[in-house]
């Protein structure tokens, strides 16, 4: 071991520098051991090992990042992307031979927002690799090299004036804000793509790592927006280059604190955000977020909602007159005109040739007997004929109706709105797994206490299942005489894992993951799994596995597990046990799977419970996409539904999709609803529904899914 001793600056154990070797001088690579400070002086000692190695000439190519040995597109181009031909900042040659023109695109788009002073939105599909794009440019204005020049560049500031160095360091310090769940991923890519000096300000050492900072050796600074919102003087002490926010559609509420929080924060007006989702829900998600970026860019909350949002969304009204409509595709035209210059986005179809087929399917699931029997018994509670008559006139003559008159609560004075969400909690419940009516998940605290009240009541005519539940309780929840979808999905699994594809069981709830697990476990599957209590550093372990293990073809993942993070490309098929609220949250799933760098065809399956409240939500969640497609997508609005997101109070809309007579039936005979709709319309358009139905035939999905 070499042992030197000399003085620092704002270093610390770990760190990798350059440092004069003691038999000649001569600059060698090192690792720092330990520091010590002397007060009085004012001085700090470090004594560093060196690596063994000596580096020359030849060696020196194996510092190039990124380096992808089995990449498809052959590293053939040595020349960088220029950015700008004033400052020298150009994305280096090591990147650049990966990067795909749309992405090159992406990265001048971002510079020269930033070369501007302005902040922007990069709203690309998940998959097409806003991380990638983000470090190019990065590496570009930090003058990155992508080579041992950039490690040569890495050394304490008194030792640079040794070798005379080509390129100046510009002394700029990039802030990047993303949830938890993807935070070490960033820290991963970073490492992968290049030689940056990066930081995570995170946990107990946040207060180090900002001081750390502010000394002033740090490129790039991770954080989460939990912790830049607990800190955020201590954020506003630094001169940030930048921030980039990435998931920043989670700026989409105008009073949430993230928000407030991310609008305080300064710097030099220089604001990223990234996105894959915006737009979830309504087009005021789409102002907020504008907003955050480039400050009155599309004027206040109300202008906005009087310019844009109101005349778009009348025009989308199945029964829009012929006026409306053409208003509101002008509307949409002059919105994507007046947001162009600081939003760009492209979708998964740009890259569409590049990437192998995608077959996406619904499997409606018809309940088991004794699920429809449990399903029919919530439905016929006392409560839920209240919540059906609820916008009937009051029987008082008083000509409210009955919700805002005589009938506020049920005779236990809970109120109607509360009795709504509940309600449709349980019948979630029953439509996945009846033993879901045991767990509180998915329930409020306030809920809590008067949903097991009901299911206690419901139970009350199931003596056998309650014994059953009470003395073999964890085999009886993987009997599939509880669930229509795991009798399914046994079959599913049975023939997929035979032909050794790779499968992704995705659910919302912990407690089905549990279920789910367990049948594995009887079945002696190999499996993986990955929820909300996986650990940030665990996760890109897990993912790892899965993707190269020819043993491990199961990994039951948690919906709302999100994050970049979880790059699945070893999965081929995904299924979808339940449907979401949200067809952001679906979608990324399915991403997790299919994105560059899968080379086989996927297989979406996403199991609907037939006739149940789970159909209603699905076609929601079609409705949300259309007017997803209908403005940031720049397609012409398509108008399938009656139902226009309404704005009644508690949440209880109207329309055939918000109707709540739809909501609160069971439909057991005839066709589906689904089918009712596409049959009336006439058609359905691709990109919309690329879904096949297979309305309730279960027979006909075991010939299908199973060969023998
Ligand atoms: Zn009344």
């Amino acid at each position: 071991m070499n042992t030197t001793q000399y003085f620092t600056g704002p270093w610390r154990e770990g760190d990798r520098c350059l440092a004069p070797a003691t038999r000649d001088g001569t600059l060698r690579e090192a690792t720092i051991q330990r520091l010590s400070s002397n007060l009085l002086n004012n001085e700090t000692k470090a004594w560093v090992i060196f690596s063994d190695h000596n580096k020359d000439a030849e060696e020196e190519e194996e510092d190039e990042k990124p380096v992808f040995p089995s990449s498809i597109t052959a590293p053939k181009l040595h020349s960088p992307l220029e950015l700008s031909d004033v400052d020298g900042d150009r994305v280096p040659y090591t990147i650049n031979r990966y990067l795909r023109d749309y992405q090159r695109e992406g990265i001048k788009f971002i510079y020269n927002n930033y070369i501007c002073s302005r902040g922007c939105i990069l709203g690309d599909d998940m998959g097409l690799g806003k991380t990638v794009q983000v470090i190019g440019f990065l590496a570009a204005v930090l003058h990155k090299a992508g080579t041992w020049e950039d490690i040569k560049n890495n050394r304490p500031e008194f030792l640079q004036s040794q070798v005379s160095s080509k390129q100046s360091k510009p002394n700029k310090v990039f802030l990047i804000v993303a949830p938890l769940s993807v935070l070490y991923n960033w820290k991963d890519e970073l490492d992968t793509w290049g030689h940056f000096q990066c930081v995570v300000v995170h946990g107990l050492k946040k207060e180090e790592e900002l001081a750390r900072i502010r000394k002033g050796r740090t490129e790039v600074a991770l954080t989460t927006y939990e912790t830049l919102r607990l800190c955020l003087d201590q954020f506003n002490n630094i001169d940030w280059s930048a921030v980039i926010v990435d998931e920043a559609h989670k700026i989409k509420n105008p009073n949430s604190q993230i928000t407030q929080a991310m609008k305080d924060l300064r710097c030099k007006v220089r604001k990223i955000g990234l996105t894959g989702t915006i737009l979830q829900n309504n087009l005021e998600e789409l102002w907020c977020v504008m907003d955050w970026a480039v400050p009155g860019c599309l004027g206040s909350l109300g202008y906005f909602k009087n310019k844009f949002s109101d005349p778009i969304e009348q025009g989308q009204r199945h029964s829009a007159t012929k006026r409306a409509l053409a208003t509101g595709r002008k509307t949409v035209r002059a919105l994507v005109r007046r947001i162009s210059h600081w939003f760009l986005r492209r979708t998964k179809a740009l890259i569409k040739e590049q990437l192998p087929k995608k077959d996406d399917r619904m499997v409606y699931c018809s309940l088991t007997d004794f699920q429809q029997t449990v399903y029919q018994a919530v439905l016929d509670t006392e409560d839920v004929t209240l919540l059906l008559r609820s916008s009937e006139k009051c029987d008082c003559q008083s000509g409210r109706i009955r919700r805002s008159c005589c009938y506020k609560m049920n005779s236990e004075g809970v109120q109607i709105k509360d009795l709504y969400f509940s309600y449709l909690t349980i019948l979630r419940k029953v439509a996945n797994h009846v033993a879901l009516l045991q767990s509180t998940t998915g329930t409020s605290k306030k809920q809590e206490k008067y949903v097991s009240a009901i299911c206690q009541n419901v139970f009350q005519n199931f003596p056998d299942f309650v014994r059953r539940c009470k003395y073999e309780a964890f085999e009886a929840l993987s009997d599939p005489v509880y669930s229509g979808k795991m009798k399914v999905l046994q079959k599913l699994l049975k023939y997929y894992l035979q032909k050794r594809d790779k499968v992704l069981l995705f659910s919302l709830s912990t407690k089905l993951l549990d279920v789910l697990e367990n049948y594995c476990m009887a079945e002696g599957l190999d499996y993986s799994r990955l929820d909300g209590n996986t650990k940030s550093k665990d996760r890109i372990q897990i993912v790892k596995e899965f993707n190269s293990s020819t043993h491990i073809n199961l990994c039951l993942v948690s919906t709302m597990a999100g994050g970049l993070g979880l790059n699945f490309v070893g999965a081929n098929v995904v299924v979808l046990f339940d449907p979401t609220w949200n067809p952001a949250s679906d979608l990324q799933a399915i991403d997790r799977a299919y994105r560059i760098g899968q080379s086989r065809d996927v297989t979406v399956l996403r199991l609907i419970s037939l006739g149940t409240v789970e159909e209603v939500i699905y076609l929601r969640q079609v409705y949300k996409q259309q007017l997803q497609c209908s403005v940031v997508g720049k397609e012409s609005a398509r108008r399938y539904f009656e139902a226009v997101q309404g704005h009644g109070r508690h949440g209880i809309h109207k329309g055939e999709l918000f109707g709540i007579k739809n909501l609160f039936r069971l439909q057991t005979q005839g066709t589906c609803l689904t089918r009712q709709i596409l049959e009336r319309e006439g058609q359905v358009e691709a990109g919309v529904m690329t879904t096949r139905t297979h309305a309730g035939k279960e027979e006909e999905e075991r010939k299908r899914i199973s060969p023998h």
